[in-house]
Formats: structure tokens, sequence, C-alpha cells
């Protein structure tokens, strides 16, 4: 894979300060039971890194020592962490909403045919990637059979009442694009989804998120293998619209590795760029408790035009919509 660092590493990105923390992002390991073509943490069935019982146990003392309301679980396929039930059940106890981020596929593996069930019972919000309403472009982006089992995973969870107007069971989608553009507007492409998933299938979800691909990791090797980093980097800084700033969620977000090191986004975990703190080289979560970060200054290079390009794009997803 080439390395995306060196060329974003020189940046005019505008600098930008923390504000208030609103939402922990915490990644329980890259073990998946899929290997997608883009996957970005390339999770797969062979990955270990797993976090353990005692950093779950500080994200649940950091959860309950802070004002932190939004418990945001990613992965590889978060659910397969072997104490994902347990923080999950704690985090909702100390009155946290969490949202799971679920390849939707992982509710069809055997010893999670009661997780669907887990999920509603403790009213967790699913944020479910589904890029495109098509069997063809899904299966060639996540492997074949994902759709499939994707369509059953999501009737189920309306069964459930996830994605229906009533009771407030939370279902999301998130679509980004396959190559180098943008996303097209968010409201208009989440009505053409939900007609045509409701029509072909009958199935319902509440909002689609549309991303923008960060040019880093495997996205970014790409468009270096085919020369077109240059032109995709162009696109973004063109495309930069100074309302979004306010929004990214770096500034409201503190993102968890599986080791319990903090980054201020998933991308920067990705790109190994730790959270800075008067000049301390590598934090932990457990450095965090009892410190208030607001205003401290973010690190930030040239990827970051990929959160302001456009209608912006946020794990929440466009900023502008
Ligand atoms: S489902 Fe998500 S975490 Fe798993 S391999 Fe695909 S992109 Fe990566
Ligand atoms: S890439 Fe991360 S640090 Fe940069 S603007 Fe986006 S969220 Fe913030």
């Amino acid at each position: 894979m080439h390395a995306t660092l060196p060329l974003i590493e020189t940046t005019d990105f505008p600098a930008l300060r923390r504000g208030r923390l609103e939402t922990l992002q915490v990644n329980l390991g890259y073990q998946c039971n899929q290997s997608c073509t883009h996957c970005h943490v390339n999770a797969g069935p062979s990955r270990k890194e797993m976090m353990d019982s005692g950093t779950v146990d500080t994200v649940l003392e950091f959860l309950a020592a802070s004002e932190v309301l939004r418990l945001d679980l990613t992965g590889g396929a978060p659910e397969l962490n072997p104490h994902f039930r347990r923080l999950v059940r704690e985090a909702r106890a100390l009155g946290a909403h969490v949202i799971d981020r679920c390849n939707l596929t992982v509710l069809e593996e055997p010893g999670q045919e009661d997780l669907a069930a887990f999920l509603a019972g403790e009213r967790v919000e699913i944020i479910a990637s589904l890029p495109c309403y098509t069997r063809e472009l899904v299966d060639r982006q996540r492997g074949k059979g994902v759709f499939e089992a994707s369509i059953r995973a999501i009737q189920r969870l309306n069964a459930l009442g996830y994605g229906r107007p009533q009771p407030g069971l939370v279902l999301n989608l998130v679509y980004n694009p396959q190559g180098p553009s943008l996303p097209p507007p968010q409201e208009k492409l989440e009505a053409d989804y939900k007609r045509r998933l409701s029509e072909a299938f009958g199935i319902e979800f509440n909002r689609l998120y549309t991303l923008a691909n960060m040019p880093i990791q495997r996205f970014g090797s790409m468009l270096i293998s085919k020369g077109e980093f240059g032109d995709y980097m162009k696109l973004l800084r063109a495309s930069y619209r100074e309302e979004n700033l306010d929004r990214v969620m770096c500034r409201s977000l503190v993102s968890v590795d599986w080791q319990g090191y903090v980054y201020d986004c998933d991308f920067n975990q990705m790109l190994g760029l730790p959270l800075r703190v008067a000049g301390r080289p590598r934090l932990k979560l457990s450095d965090l408790l009892g410190r208030n970060l607001e205003g401290q200054p973010i690190v930030v290079k040239d990827h970051c035009y990929g959160c302001t390009a456009g209608q912006g794009s946020s794990c929440g997803g466009a900023l502008a919509a």
C-alpha cells in the first residue's frame, strides 16, 4: 500500500480548536466477519487486535466521570469483541446514547443470533454501511452475498421496530462514492434510497448519511496507483466551504483506538496522528480523566479538506444538510 501521510503532511488547512466534548468514538478492534476491498482499517476475520477488558473499564470510567453523552462504537465489527455487550449495557445504565457501527452481516454470524434483539432491548442506534441500493455495487465493494445478507438483516431490524417512525429505534444507513468524486446531495439520495429499498424489499430506515472518501489509507493508495491523487485533492480544495469548519466532528469528538490511545478523529487514528495536549507525545484515554480539552488545538493535515468539501462530511453524514 502506498503511504499517503507524506502527501498530506504540508498543509494550509485552517487551524482548528476543540469545542465541548460530546462523543467518545471507540474502536473495539480490527476483527471483522467481512474483508471489504475499501476497508480503511484493513479489518478481517484473521485480525486479532481487540480492546481488552481493562480498557473497556476505562471507557466506562471516562463516561461516568465526564459529561459525554454519546458512545459511538466501531471496529472491525465491534460486536465481535467479547466485551461489547457489557460495555453497551453499562454505558446505557450510565445514561449514554450508544451507537453501533454495524456491518449488518454480523447479525447472521454463528453466536450472534440474539444480537439484533439485544441491540433493540438496549435501544442502541445502528449506523450501517450500504454503499448502493443495487446488489452489483454492494457486492463489488463489500464481498459476494453481502447485499442479500444486508437486506435480510434490515428486514430483521425492521421487524424489531428499527427504522420505523415508532418506537424510535434508529437505523441510519451510510453511502460513500465508489470513486474520486464528492457524494451527491444527501437529501435527494436519501429519498432515492427510501423509494428503491421500499419498493424492492419493503424495508425502511431513518436517515441516509453521505460521506466523502478520505484521501488516506486504501482509498488514498488506490488514487496514487491510478495517478489520481493530485486531482482528487484539487477537487477537495476547490470545494472547500468555510461554514463547514464549525461542525467538523473533531471539534466535539475524541477517537479511542483498541489499545486506549486517543486521537482527534478516526482518520487521524488511521494515520497514526495522536491527539496532542501540552506537547505530550501520545496520550491514553486514562490520561484525559478529569481534563477539559476545550480550546486545545486539533492536529490538521491536508486530508481535512475531505471534511469541509461541498456539503461537508462527518461520521454523522453531511454537515450542511
Ligand atoms: S465491514 Fe467495515 S470494518 Fe469490516 S471489513 Fe468491511 S469496511 Fe472493514
Ligand atoms: S480529518 Fe479529522 S481532524 Fe481533520 S477536519 Fe476532519 S475530523 Fe477534523
